[in-house]
């Protein structure tokens, strides 16, 4: 052991770190295995440590990845020069689910985002991979949640929509969990149970939900738990709801659960890894004809024969033309200024609804367990483990659209006070770390009422604007557990229309998965407990750092930490644990490290503080006041990493400091927060 702690310490030396400093690459050029890549030897790691033989476990040292993704300037250059089958517009998770299925389809792929990507409403999910739990009751009741075996009775339908939006939403989720293992984990959640009659109605509920998933659901079945096991599981559980009825039991159910921005980056580094071209931070203003000619948008209800686009590249202010055959609008919320682009008269389709989640400590909820229950007015709140915190939420109600939506006090008062409902030690208000809103991208029904968004269907629309073959395809609605499904729709539309993408081949999703997850099976083989081992053993990671690594960038966690290990004075820590040198945190209670900064900006294309601390770490959807605190340690390792000039940093953090402040932070009094009929004791905290 002690030459494995020789070798590892001197692997984070400033020695080590001047020969390995020679192994940095550029952005875009391959990543060649640091050390031989013994793993294909398949060396059982565990069964080499067991037997203690430490010339077994340097042997078992796990290849790292070769493929990094091109520069974005070298993908701007292409953007200008090439012309394209696809261009995409919008870099959520649908944008970018079209991308990665026309790109693997063979075709010339472009996509563009106006910010960074998933900075939209895919940043700002609840993080759940699901098939609905609202839409299942809807299928059969017209009141959620009936309040007795008789408003049951009153209120039983049956709408076969709501089961087919289930069963096609269960489908993907399966596909989904699987496409990218290192970061996506089944997720046990309690639904308490106050009143007798709920434990059979539940456990029909449990039940079905699995049978709709089938066998290959990938997740755990449901279950009925009694009293003791559902406060055993949920120590946090009340023992009797604000009406007074006691806990009779709860439902365990599964639905997988992922980290929303990142799972999106990873999703365009796969896009990229196929062939696409991808910037951010570039914006559609306009649209072009078939000449290339910006499009005259007459109005005169066609919309067809589009060529492209007129972009602008809001980091350099230089506006160009990206040429295609056909242009397809993953914008979200925002789809309907582009379909006006197209048709000046098109009637908008989008009806914003927002949704505002609020972060509490990792004590706000049992680590393994969530809770999720139906709340007064007939809506779904989760209070869930993730990234080391709680995640509760969410609400639902109309708004504006905006590319920075903002939470309301009232959202945050409503989600504590929902809590309160059915944790025992009252929540607060000063237990509220963050408080961030996103805007879900409804469409209208012909027919409903403005301003119902509940009564809005979630399921998505690919609309064709116009007759000709290259008209404007928008793809909008669904959710984010059915990005590759819409993807798949909206290019299969594309395809069927347009002969200038003859040439496509059917889709291939389903058999795909995403960069970081060790397809061949070379480097974890299969299993990323193997990775995180090697990040413990070989590097000299911490356990909690490992498991965030491993969480958010699969087998790209090695060119991360070699990428560190290489640059020692500038991320690794000073002091030292037995014998090793650390990665160095970014904030001493979180796991993120200082070398993700750096790696977000050579390898993951993050253009701003904003973005490392809002899509790549995280940080501020936890912590508002951490990520504001690391702020200028951000700063000083993107200026170095960019070349920023001291005006320049000083711009890009006040930035930062304006967009944390004004759509990341938590109320800033304390009152507390309480629902009818709980007492909140004066000094409670959680
Ligand atoms: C509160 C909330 C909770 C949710 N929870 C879940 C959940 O747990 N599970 C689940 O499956 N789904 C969930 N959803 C739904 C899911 O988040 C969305 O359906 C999904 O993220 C939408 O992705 P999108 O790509 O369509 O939109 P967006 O993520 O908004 O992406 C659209 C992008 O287009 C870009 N854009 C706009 N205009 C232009 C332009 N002119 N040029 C270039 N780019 C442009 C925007 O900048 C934006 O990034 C939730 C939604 C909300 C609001």
């Amino acid at each position: 052991m002690f030459r494995t702690a020789l070798l590892l310490s001197a692997l984070c030396s400033p020695r080590g770190g001047e020969s390995l400093a020679r192994g940095v690459r550029p952005p875009g050029a391959a990543m060649r295995p640091a050390r031989a890549p013994l793993a294909r030897a398949r060396v059982d790691l565990l069964a080499a440590r067991d037997a203690g033989d430490d010339g077994e476990l340097c042997a078992a040292t796990l290849p790292t990845p070769s493929w990094q993704p091109p520069a974005r300037e070298q993908m701007l250059e292409r953007l200008e020069r090439d012309e394209f089958d696809v261009l995409v517009i919008g870099g959520g998770a649908t944008g970018a689910g079209v991308a990665m299925d026309a790109a693997t389809r063979g075709l010339r792929v472009a996509l563009i985002e106006r910010g960074d990507y998933s900075s939209g409403t895919s940043s700002r999910s609840t993080k759940l991979i699901h098939g609905g739990l609202r839409y299942l009751a809807q299928a059969f009741q017209s009141k959620i949640p009936p309040r007795s075996i008789l408003d049951l009775i009153i209120h039983l339908r049956f709408e076969p929509d709501y089961l087919r939006i289930v069963a096609a939403d269960l489908a993907e989720r399966a596909w989904m969990i699987q496409s990218a293992p290192f970061m996506t984990r089944a997720l046990p959640m309690m639904v308490p149970l106050y009143r007798w009659w709920e434990v059979p109605l539940f456990w029909i509920v449990g039940t079905l939900y699995d049978l709709i998933a089938g066998a290959g659901r990938g997740v755990p079945p449901s279950r009925i738990v009694t009293v003791e096991e559902a406060r055993f599981q949920v120590p946090l559980l009340r023992p009797e709801d604000p009406d007074g009825n006691r806990l009779v039991g709860g439902l365990v159910i599964y639905d997988g659960q992922q980290n929303d921005a990142r799972m999106g980056l990873h999703i365009v580094l796969t896009a990229i890894q196929a062939g696409a071209s991808c910037a951010n931070y570039v914006q559609v203003e306009g649209l072009l004809d078939a000449s290339g000619v910006p499009f005259a948008g007459d109005g005169s209800g066609d919309g067809g024969a589009i060529g492209g686009a007129r972009v602008r590249d809001r980091r350099t202010g230089k506006t160009f033309h990206v040429r295609a055959k056909q242009v397809v609008n993953a914008c979200g919320v925002f789809s309907d200024a582009v379909r006006q682009m197209a048709q000046p008269t098109a009637e908008p389709m989008m009806v914003p609804s927002y949704g505002t989640h609020v972060i509490l400590p990792d004590y706000a909820t049992s680590a393994q367990m969530g809770m999720v229950w139906f709340t007064k007015d007939g809506r779904v709140l989760y209070l869930l483990p993730w990234e080391g915190s709680a995640v509760a939420g969410t609400t639902d109600a109309p708004g504006e659209i905006s590319f920075e939506p903002r939470s309301s006090d009232g959202e945050v008062d409503f989600i504590l006070g929902e809590c309160n409902r059915v944790v025992r030690e009252p929540l607060r208000r000063d237990a509220v770390r963050s408080a961030w809103a996103g805007i879900r991208p409804l469409v209208r029904k012909p027919g409903a009422a403005a301003g119902d968004t509940k009564a809005l269907s979630r399921d998505h629309v690919v609309e064709r604007l116009g007759t000709a073959p290259d008209a404007l395809v928008t793809i909008a609605g669904g959710k984010w557990t059915t990005y590759r499904k819409m993807a798949e729709d909206a290019v299969d539309v594309c395809v069927a229309h347009n002969p200038a993408l003859s040439h496509a081949r059917p889709c291939g999703t389903l058999e795909r998965k995403l960069v970081g997850s060790d397809e061949t099976g070379e480097i974890c083989d299969g299993s990323f407990d193997r990775l995180i081992v090697t990040l413990r053993d070989d590097v000299g990671v911490e356990a909690d750092v490992a498991r965030h690594l491993k969480f958010n960038y699969g087998t790209r966690a090695l060119q991360l930490v070699e990428m560190a290990r290489a640059e020692p004075h500038r991320f690794c820590a000073d002091d030292r644990s037995g014998g090793r040198a650390r990665l160095r945190r970014l904030h001493a209670q979180f796991p993120h490290v200082d070398a993700e900064v750096a790696f977000a900006c050579r390898f993951e294309f993050a253009q701003t503080p904003s973005d490392v601390l809002a899509q790549r770490t995280r940080l501020c959807f936890l912590d508002a006041d951490a990520a504001l605190s690391v702020l200028p340690r951000v700063v000083e390792i993107m200026a170095e990493e960019k070349g920023w000039t001291e005006a320049h940093a000083a711009q890009e953090a006040e930035q930062a400091r304006v967009f944390l402040e004004a759509t990341m932070r938590a109320p800033r009094d304390t009152i507390p927060a309480a629902p009818a009929g709980v007492a909140v004791p004066q000094a409670a905290a959680v």
